[in-house]
């Protein structure tokens, strides 16, 4: 397309709420066949609540959350802020912090009052060594439903659960539905747990892949475009920045993390998948302008 071209679009598209970073993303969007699409925060809300707080024996609900929520008040993920607002609400005082760790898809881990508290998912207790076993039937039910379940240890023990609802959008089944319409394929992947994205993915009619971490999601765009698909990719996390940046046209969600809209080429403010379609509508006539 012409600079002038693509200035009309981009400056159309800043009134419609899609924001281009890169002319090459508007140009190639048209030309789109794939879509891989993060679950938490662009499929869903990303604004999850609290549901299930569960402790291990001989661990109060209070100590558990006051651990938990002082953690996580230091990390940026959806997940962090849905268990500080719960333990605030449950009125828990936090403490401070010291050593505090992100690792990106996995969880956060810190020491609080002495305690070392790690919060994540089954992975990350690998990682830390801990046997959750005892907490794995609980667990694996309320995944069933849904929930994102976040495991807690303390000084390496099992320590108890949290769990988590997060809707999808109320806009996600139109969006996936018009996309498919459009001819395009939408494939989720997220670092949550199979159980959980199978229930979300169940809802909305599309295939998924689970356990997915930050770099596994670069290599299922990059796996796509060896298919010879042209592959956008919509996330807003830390954990999307390597396959949104992998992708011909990286969609970064506004609402999401700066990390991720500086690794895309596009960015819909509201953090509305609609503005997909838009930004979609808008490359299509770009390039009809000029052809
Ligand atoms: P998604 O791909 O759905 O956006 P992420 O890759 O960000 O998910 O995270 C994958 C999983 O890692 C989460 O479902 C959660 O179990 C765990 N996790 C990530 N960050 C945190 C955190 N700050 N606190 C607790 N658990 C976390
Ligand atoms: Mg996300």
């Amino acid at each position: 397309a012409t600079p002038m071209s693509i200035m009309v679009a981009t400056g159309r598209g800043a009134h419609e709420g899609v924001l281009v970073r890169n002319a090459e993303a508007l140009e190639t969007l048209e030309k789109v066949d794939t879509l891989v699409v993060d679950k938490t925060g662009t499929l869903t809300e990303g604004k999850p609540r609290v549901t299930e707080v569960i402790a291990a024996e001989g661990v109060s609900e209070g100590d558990l959350l006051r651990a938990v929520a002082s953690l996580e008040r230091a990390s940026e993920h959806p997940l962090a802020a849905a268990i500080v607002a719960g333990a605030e609400g449950r009125g828990v005082a936090l403490g401070a912090v010291k050593e505090f760790v992100s690792v990106t898809g996995k969880g956060v881990t810190g020491v609080i009052d002495g305690w070392c508290v790690a919060v994540g998912n089954v992975a990350l207790m690998r990682e830390e060594r801990v046997d959750a076993s005892a907490m794995a039937q609980r667990a694996e039910a309320l995944r069933r439903d849904g929930r994102t379940v976040m495991l807690v240890a303390i000084d390496g023990k099992a320590a108890g659960l949290i769990a988590v609802a997060d809707p999808v959008k109320g806009s996600s089944p139109e969006v996936i539905d018009a996309l498919r319409k459009s001819g395009l394929r939408v494939m989720m992947v997220t670092g949550d747990n199979r159980t959980t994205a199978a229930a979300v993915a169940e809802k909305l009619g599309i295939e998924f892949e689970a356990e997915v971490s930050p770099e596994g999601k670069a290599e299922v765009v990059r796996r796509l475009q060896k298919e010879g698909k042209i592959v956008a990719m919509a996330g807003d996390g830390v954990n999307d920045a390597p396959a949104l940046a992998a992708a011909q046209v990286g969609i970064a969600m506004g609402t999401g993390t700066d990390v991720a809209m500086a690794a895309g080429g596009i960015t819909l403010v509201s953090g509305d998948l609609r503005g997909l379609l838009r930004a979609r509508r808008l490359s299509e006539k770009t390039m009809k302008n000029i052809r």
